[in-house]
């Protein structure tokens, strides 16, 4: 089976594993199953998760981590007509993988000046073919100015991911989806969005696996990101209530809403998966 890990409230919480989870992912992978996880993170590139994984003793190759940086650059690389251009409002992680992907990246925060002194908006970007928005800690308002004034003149929009806030040790921050609300706000274009709950960030990690998205399984901790987006694309999954979710929040769901599982622990998601495999 295809296994599409979340990260955050699934195989670790903060800094610490979730207990038993990635010894369990070890066996799966001993018998047979491809791990890749899937994260709506757009801030590192996916080689920063290879020795975090590694060290908790989860199977991982740099191939099999699909951040949405990452699947935002697959996705964009693969667009037809070919795109070569790129305006980046985001973090050096995402440029990174955008660059890795063949992609001509220029920074809003390089753009944003000339912008403002008077240069045209898309000559001040570099005539990009393509917006792309991620979660920028040093956003301005410039950067905001021109990249929606590309997006307006017809370049098409594109998100990493719409969270609109994520958790830090001083609570919740703002996430992606902030600033692309300010962005959408900014230009009246709703973006393609390639993160948790839509279903691309899914296509693109079977796609980086060679393996159809059709027979894998999900598991993640939210029923607002994880759940939904393996229902968007058609898959099982599995809620495992080791992060954010609880077992009574299950009860207010539609059926259809609902996950094919649920796993309190890792005992708990070695005997569904087992099932699963059947
Ligand atoms: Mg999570």
């Amino acid at each position: 089976m295809l296994l599409l890990l979340d990260l955050d409230g699934t195989v670790w919480r903060g800094t610490e594993p979730v207990p038993g989870v990635p010894a369990l992912l070890a066996e799966r992978v001993a018998r047979g199953d491809t791990v890749v996880y899937v994260t709506n993170n757009s801030l590192h590139h996916r080689a920063a998760y290879v020795p975090r994984l590694r060290a908790l003793g989860a199977p991982v190759t740099i191939e099999h981590v699909v951040t949405s940086a990452r699947a935002t650059a697959l996705y964009v690389a693969g667009l037809a007509p070919r795109v070569e251009r790129v305006l980046v409002v985001g973090s050096d992680g995402l440029a990174a993988e955008l660059r890795e992907a063949g992609l001509t990246v220029t920074m809003a925060g390089e753009a944003g000046p000339a912008y403002r002194s008077g240069m045209d908006a898309t000559e001040a970007a570099g005539r990009p073919q393509v917006v792309v928005a991620g979660l920028d800690r040093s956003i301005d308002y410039d950067r905001l100015a021109v990249a929606a004034a590309c997006i307006r003149a017809g370049s098409p929009f594109i998100a990493s991911n719409r969270d609109p806030v994520f958790p830090t040790e001083r609570g919740f921050e703002p996430g992606a989806g902030s600033i692309v609300a300010a962005l959408e706000a900014a230009s009246g274009v709703v973006p393609v969005s390639l993160g948790k709950p839509e279903p691309l960030l899914l296509h693109e990690a079977a796609r980086a696996a060679g393996l159809p998205l059709s027979d894998a399984v999900l598991i993640g901790d939210s029923l607002h990101t994880d759940i939904p987006a393996a229902r968007a694309a058609g898959i099982r999954s599995v809620l495992v209530l080791t992060g954010v979710a609880r077992a009574e929040h299950l009860a207010a769901l539609e059926p259809g809403a609902r996950p094919t599982a649920v796993a309190a622990d890792a005992a708990e998601l070695a005997r569904v998966l087992d099932t699963l495999a059947g």
